[in-house]
């Protein structure tokens, strides 16, 4: 599904991530851990083009995402993305916030739209809030509505960005318990994330981003009962 080669992101002289590849299969669950800025967020604002990478190239169903002919709404369509801080539009209704792409990009008419955003807010458990606007849902709701609005769109890959890290502890499960179940129905899923319960149980592979580089990347037990590089032990000791 996306295979990455020799991906290189400077700000500046400051080189974040140094040449780094690595290949998705569709269906994969990836986490990705790491010292805070080491380049986590980075990595995944790349790979949906967020951020223009310094070199390097970036296969996504086929396609080099990083030329200067693509068409950056096709990409997005495909590649979803969640963040730790939601990003709902605040002066829409929950449900105008997950029609909001699909109609906008075309994709659906705003018939189509409504009728998908029902069955999502059933799916994600919140029907009753259709109507309200973000300010009014906690933060694990307004996180689930972020998942579903990424759903709308039927993307073939959603990236992750601590979805669970600006939620009250009480929350962190209704979340995880939804990305389980999407995980479970075969979707391609790139996660980046503290929480390493979710990393071993959920997630095929663990990736450990440091010093620039993938520095281990392995199943979950590789990593976490075998972890070979120092860094990783030490990363580990801190966070377990
Ligand atoms: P955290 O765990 O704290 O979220 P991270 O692993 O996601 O960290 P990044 O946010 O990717 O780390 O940042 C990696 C490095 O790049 C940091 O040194 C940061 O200061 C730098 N950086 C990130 N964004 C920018 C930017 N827009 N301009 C300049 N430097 C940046
Ligand atoms: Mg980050």
């Amino acid at each position: 599904l996306l295979f990455v080669e020799g991906l290189t992101k400077a700000y500046g002289d400051h080189v974040v991530l140094d040449n780094i590849s690595t290949e998705v299969k569709r269906g994969e669950v990836i986490a990705i851990i790491g010292p805070s800025g080491c380049g986590k967020s980075t990595f995944l604002r790349s790979l949906n083009q967020l951020e223009k990478i310094t070199s390097g190239c970036i296969l996504f169903e086929g396609v080099d995402i990083t030329g200067s002919s693509v068409d950056i709404n096709n990409i997005r369509r495909k590649i979803g993305m969640v963040f730790q801080q939601f990003n709902l539009f605040p002066h829409m209704t929950i449900k105008e916030n997950i029609m909001f792409a699909p109609v906008k990009l075309k994709e659906m008419t705003r018939e189509e739209a409504s009728k998908k955003a029902e069955e999502l807010l059933k799916r994600v458990g919140l029907s009753d809030k259709a109507d309200a606007y973000p300010d009014m849902l906690s933060g694990g709701q307004k996180q689930r509505i972020a998942i579903a609005r990424t759903l709308a769109m039927n993307p073939d890959l959603i990236l992750f960005d601590e979805p669970t890290s600006a939620l009250d502890p009480e929350m962190v499960g209704e979340v995880l318990a939804l990305m389980n179940e999407l995980a479970q129905e075969g979707m391609t899923m790139i996660v980046v994330t503290h929480e390493m319960g979710f990393a071993r149980e959920v997630a095929n592979r663990v990736m450990f981003i440091d010093e620039k580089h993938i520095k281990e990347e392995g199943t979950p037990e590789e990593i976490f009962e075998n972890p070979k590089s120092p860094r990783l032990k030490e990363f580990l000791s801190k966070v377990l």
